[in-house]
């Protein structure tokens, strides 16, 4: 598993560190956050992807001509949702990406946050 890297030191941040709003590095001791991904950017590849694999599995089922088509219109909806799944869990599990919480838009006002528990749980 790898492990996402501070943005601002470059290190790897132990997972037990990570959690919703703004936390610690644990090396540089940098606010960090996950960014929120829109979900409308990951629409248009997603369908894309679904329409190319769908096209991939009829395709591969021997279909041709006009049931190909049909076999893709059917196949673009369950495997552009199951591609999202994959996609996303792999990609929010495998590459969580951090980056650094100023505190901006907090109203200028500096968030301070309590220092780090120790790890419940390793990987
Ligand atoms: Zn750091």
């Amino acid at each position: 598993m790898r492990k996402p890297k501070c943005p601002a030191c470059n290190r790897e941040v132990p997972r037990a560190h990570i959690r919703r709003g703004t936390f610690q590095c644990p090396s540089c001791g940098t606010g960090l956050r996950i960014p929120q991904i829109g979900r409308l950017v990951l629409g248009p590849p997603l369908l894309a992807g679904g329409v190319l694999a769908g096209f991939l599995v009829a395709h591969l089922f021997g279909l041709r001509g006009n049931s190909l088509l049909l076999a893709v219109a059917l196949l673009t909806l369950p495997c552009g949702f199951t591609i999202a799944l994959l996609y996303g869990g792999l990609l929010a599990a495998l590459f969580p990406r951090l980056e650094r919480d100023l505190g901006i838009d907090r109203d200028g006002i500096l968030h301070i946050v309590p220092p780090p528990r120790p790890p419940t749980g390793q990987q």
